[in-house]
């Protein structure tokens, strides 16, 4: 079993002492075999509503004739091209924090905020499917961070709830305090995970279920982001589920200390 890779150097020093050194490659080959993977992955990815938005093209041509048909495939084509366009933004997005591990925007950040803006970017959709989103009562907390990049977080995590439930169900936003950390839930009563998928869910393009995934305009990145978000702020995601009843996504983020923020501010200052 390959367990890791090594670099040898051998440098003759005199004609008694031979010096070797020995530098471990091990991470850095993992992170080329990461890398490739992906860009692997985003190929195979982008070829599908490539090729449908090359397909339905050529099959409008032909339809021209027939209003009926121009109609649907037309309506099939900014299907797979919003398809395209949400997978360029996820792609791009995750690449972005892949490549930095400091948060540029970091300021003291109301939690409360992060989660209304959350909610009501899902609002629309979860009313067209009668889902109604419970806020929970308001919350003081707050956390150092990058308040868009953590909006983006809760909102994938609600997006998701809203995707994976069935109509005239509700999904829960709450806030807690616990240890240091501020703990954002999002519960929804969806088709749940399978343990065994737990683990994988949060790997880029992973699905449970493809079909679905895709027929709801799942990009297979929300989750990969939400972490990598969460991940650059010293916090960590975390998922229980039943199958068929429904699942709980929690984000923790470590709660700000408003004495540590000022002391920072006035050193900054002075
Ligand atoms: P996708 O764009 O496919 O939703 P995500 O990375 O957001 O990609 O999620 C990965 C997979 O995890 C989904 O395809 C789905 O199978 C599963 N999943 C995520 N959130 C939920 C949820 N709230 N309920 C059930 N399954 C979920």
């Amino acid at each position: 079993e390959l367990v890791g890779y090594l670099s040898f150097r051998a440098a003759q020093l005199g004609n008694r002492y031979v010096l070797v050194t020995a530098d471990d490659l091990t991470e850095s080959r993992r992170i080329d075999e990461v890398r490739r993977d992906f860009v692997a992955n985003i190929s195979h990815e982008l070829k599908t509503p490539i090729g449908a938005i090359g397909l339905l093209s050529e099959t409008l041509v032909l339809a021209a004739d027939d209003p009926a048909h121009v109609k649907k495939f037309a309506t099939q084509l900014i299907t797979e091209s919003e398809r395209l366009g949400a997978l360029t933004k996820d792609i791009i997005e995750l690449s972005r924090l892949q490549s930095v591990d400091t948060l540029e925007n970091s300021e003291e950040t109301s939690i409360d905020k992060v989660v209304q803006a959350a909610v009501d970017a899902n609002e629309v959709i979860a009313r067209a499917r009668d889902i109604e989103l419970v806020r929970a009562k308001r919350s003081k907390l707050r956390v150092m961070g990058d308040p868009g990049l953590l909006q983006v977080a809760v909102s994938n995590l609600i997006a998701n709830a809203v995707k994976y439930s069935p109509d005239h169900t509700r999904v829960g936003v709450g806030v807690r305090s616990t240890k240091g950390f501020v703990e954002i839930a999002v519960t929804d009563q969806g088709v749940g995970i399978p343990e065994s998928d737990l683990d994988r869910v949060f790997e880029r393009f992973y699905r449970v279920d493809p079909a679905r995934s895709r027929a709801t305009g799942g990009t297979g990145l929300g989750l990969a982001i939400v972490k990598h978000v969460v991940g650059n702020h010293g916090g960590d995601v975390r998922v229980w589920s039943q199958p068929g009843k429904g699942s709980t996504f929690t984000i923790r983020l470590p709660e700000a200390d408003p004495e540590l923020t000022t002391a920072l501010e006035e050193q900054l200052e002075e």
